[in-house]
């Protein structure tokens, strides 16, 4: 996987490099579709994140994900779903299931949680591959994108004429 960084480092993808959501490039653009809404994995345990929550509450100086109180108020787990490895799935009190798509995402964007709208921009490019929706527009223009590089970085590698000035 180290391997596939790198190759993303040369192509020159945006991941890392995005810190707030005006930063997104539109071909990367959330499709809104919905289905990582349905239910994904955060990374911790439902006990984690209720300590988590009451260590925000106290204002101690522990470390715990910035959006904890968000994630608090709209993620809860679905009892009867757990992922291969063992994790806990989660799901969105926000989630409209009747429209598929997320009534923040427009009206109050400011309560999206970081883990949504930075999914899965500022993460590693590896959970790009590690949750690929099917149908994840973000996860299809950058395959796109990523092979359009490759080629250009290709062409231009090995143009006859780009030496020649
Ligand atoms: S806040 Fe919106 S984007 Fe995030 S999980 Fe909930 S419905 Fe989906
Ligand atoms: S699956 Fe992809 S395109 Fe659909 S809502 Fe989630 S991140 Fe956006």
């Amino acid at each position: 996987m180290q391997a596939i960084v790198k190759l993303m480092d040369w192509i020159e993808t945006p991941w890392g490099r995005i810190e707030t959501p005006g930063l997104i490039p539109t071909w990367i653009a959330c499709g809104r579709c919905g289905r990582c809404c349905r239910g994904f994995v955060l990374g911790y345990r439902e006990e984690e994140l209720e300590t988590f929550y009451r260590w925000r509450k106290t204002g101690a100086p522990y470390s715990y994900p910035k959006d904890i109180e968000a994630i608090h108020d709209l993620f809860v787990k679905i009892p009867e779903k757990i992922a291969a490895d063992g994790q806990s799935i989660y799901t969105c009190k926000a989630f409209d299931e009747s429209s598929g798509g997320c009534p923040l995402f427009a009206d109050k964007p400011e309560q999206r949680p970081i883990a949504c709208w930075a999914f899965p921009y500022i993460a590693d490019i590896e959970d790009l591959f590690a949750f690929s929706y099917p149908g994840c527009r973000i996860f299809q223009k950058s395959l796109l994108y990523i092979m359009e590089r490759m080629l250009q970085n290709f062409m231009e590698a090995f143009d006859p004429i780009a030496d020649r000035d």
